[in-house]
């Protein structure tokens, strides 16, 4: 989609740090790091939230828990364990409207959130 951020990131157009890729799907370092491990995992595909999924994301969704399983092991914090946090719309502090999961760990991490 023109004018995303994360699409422009996933043509290239906008430079990122790439942790994971695939056919369907994107994993890369956040710009401004809220934990030691701070990465990003978004679809390919651009879908503005989790309001906008369509039962045929519902695929694409269950692959990118797939993603975040793998990467985690690699970044080396599945043991220790991570928080994935996903922002919808305004009152959660979504800032980038293409579909994303945080992946925050290598740190004990603040509970609760909100
Ligand atoms: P949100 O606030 O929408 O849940 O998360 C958007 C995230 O994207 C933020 O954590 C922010 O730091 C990250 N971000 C914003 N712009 C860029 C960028 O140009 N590159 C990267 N790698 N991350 C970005
Ligand atoms: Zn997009």
């Amino acid at each position: 989609m023109e004018d995303c951020l994360f699409c422009k990131i996933v043509s290239g157009e906008i430079p990122s740090t790439k942790v994971y890729e695939d056919e369907k799907t994107l994993c890369f370092k956040d710009i401004n790091p809220e934990a030691p491990v701070h990465v990003l995992v978004i679809p390919k595909k651009h879908i503005s939230n989790i309001n906008e999924l369509s039962k045929d994301d519902e695929e694409i969704i269950g692959h990118i828990f797939g993603v975040i399983k793998k990467v985690t092991k690699e970044l080396g914090i599945s043991e220790s364990g991570y928080r994935i946090v996903s922002n919808c719309n305004e009152d959660a502090g979504q800032t980038v409207p293409h579909v994303h999961f945080h992946i925050l760990g290598g740190k004990k991490l603040q509970v609760p959130m909100g």
